[in-house]
């Protein structure tokens, strides 16, 4: 990386070419104000690069559910297409062309009927789609509820699990909905489907079912939560409708349990998002969300847009972004197809179920999660380990060996339980998997010897380091 800041144009200027930094390495980088003169090209990467130093390395993050690997060819393809603006459909007409093929290949993968007509888009990762996904079942409930004479002063409301992303807690707030939430209980540590509808009433703009808990990486059954809403809607004045947050298993569950029914195929599945940048194995930039068919998709969400001498539907709420990771995403499902999608989060699993087992054996803890369903591990201090330290105390020593493992209480109702939890991801080899048993094993030995002062630890008891 240094070579770069000795390339010619650099020597061109007529100044005493330094060991590093050009001589300018004695001066603070800029914090507040932007700098008066230039800087060599070459000063400033290495510069950079360097504050950017330490920062921890994105292969050893297992608090993050986002890819943090892929291919030079599609590194590649990235870099080539970093100057295509995706929402310039008719200056780029074959990006578009691509973006739609992704929304025809997900409808599949997610057994839309192709009759049906099912219309989505791309997004910047499932934030936004869930944001669209939500906004699209608060205009639906609008409809009908006017239509049917209900009370429009009164505030509309969403039923979801407690273990939800922020995402939805921000939907909330933006658009004045009520959340509704459905406590997890150590015996239940999924949406329970009929506490949910006791819940529901004329109010709910739709249940929303999680397709991978953030928590804890467990499924809500989402079957069992349609058949129910069927039984309900059987009666019910305002009808109500599932939303799917598949932020992380959308684009893992059709691989490897292709008979599990959590999608289009169930009646009340309307819209469901993704994250590309999950199980899609795309880098950050990317989602998805899909409407079963048009008639789910109001009609004031969707904006035809007159751009460069075109009219453009458009339903995303952000405008101009690279194209380059939609198409990155379709230089997955190109190179993987089917098979290899099913190969590499194989291999992700059994990486995380060797992890799981490892885990069980020191008989300190109890296991929550073991990456039955997404590859993630989550567990627990078992009752009385005999030890003096607690998970935060061990998330920090593993952060000592450069693993990001977030210690974190449980939502509202299970906060007293506190878990470790490590997303394994498709750059996870076997390897990996032994460094990272190595590593804990000398963690915990380590704070065994150490001499920590049983109940005098003060650490806050709120979320450490835990991302999405
Ligand atoms: C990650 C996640 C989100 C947010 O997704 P981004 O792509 O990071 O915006 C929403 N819901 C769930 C369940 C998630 O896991």
């Amino acid at each position: 990386m240094a070579l770069l800041g000795g390339n010619k144009s650099d020597s061109e200027h007529d100044e005493i070419q330094l060991f590093y930094g050009k001589g300018l390495s004695e001066q603070p980088l800029p914090r507040y104000e932007i700098p008066k003169d230039t800087m060599p090209a070459g000063a400033a990467y290495d510069f950079i690069m360097d504050e950017l130093r330490d920062e921890g390395s994105a292969r050893q993050n297992l608090a993050t559910f986002v890819q943090t690997w892929m291919e030079p060819e599609a590194q590649q393809l990235i870099m080539n297409t970093l100057d295509k603006n995706a929402v310039d459909k008719s200056e780029y007409p074959q990006t578009a062309e691509i973006e739609e093929r992704c929304v025809n290949i997900i409808a599949n993968l997610w057994h839309a009927d192709q009759r049906d007509e099912f219309i989505g888009t791309s997004t910047v990762g499932s934030s936004e789609a869930c944001m669209l996904g939500g906004m699209a079942a608060l205009f639906r409930w609008k409809k009908q509820a006017r239509e049917l004479g209900l009370d429009m002063s009164k505030r509309p409301n969403l039923v979801i699990s407690s273990a939800y992303q922020v995402v939805w807690e921000k939907f909330g707030v933006y658009w004045d909905v009520e959340l509704r939430e459905v406590p997890v209980t150590k015996e239940c540590l999924a949406l329970d489907p009929e506490k949910a509808i006791e819940l529901i009433d004329d109010y709910t703009i739709c249940v929303v079912g999680i397709m991978g808990l953030t928590y804890t990486g467990r499924y809500d059954d989402i079957k069992a939560l349609d058949a129910a809403i069927t039984t309900y809607n059987e009666t019910s004045k305002v009808k109500v409708y599932i939303h799917v947050d598949a932020a992380s298993g959308g684009l893992y569950t059709p691989f490897m349990e292709p008979d599990l029914e959590w999608d289009f195929r169930l009646d009340n599945v309307k819209s469901i998002n993704t994250s590309g940048h999950k199980y899609g194995l795309v880098y950050p930039g990317v989602g998805w969300v899909l409407w079963k068919d048009k008639t789910w998709l109001p009609e004031e969400l969707i904006f035809k847009v007159s751009y460069l001498g075109g009219d453009m539907p458009t339903m995303a709420i952000n405008f101009s972004r690279p194209a380059s990771l939609i198409v990155a995403q379709y230089y997955l499902f190109l190179r993987l197809g089917f098979e290899g999608f099913r190969q590499v989060h194989a291999r992700t699993q059994k990486a995380a179920k060797y992890i799981t087992k490892e885990i069980e054996k020191l008989d300190l803890f109890e296991v929550i999660n073991g990456a039955d369903q997404l590859p993630v591990i989550a567990w627990t201090l078992k009752e009385d380990p005999g030890v003096a330290w607690d998970l935060y105390d061990l998330s920090d020593f593993l952060r000592m060996r450069g693993w990001q493992v977030p210690a974190y209480p449980m939502p509202a109702d299970l906060e007293e339980m506190v878990v470790l939890r490590a997303v394994i991801k498709g750059d996870f080899s076997y390897d990996s998997a032994l460094l990272f048993v190595r590593d804990l094993k000398a963690s915990i030995e380590k704070l065994n010897k150490s001499h920590i002062i049983p109940n005098a630890n003060n650490h806050p008891k709120t979320s450490h380091g835990f991302t999405h």
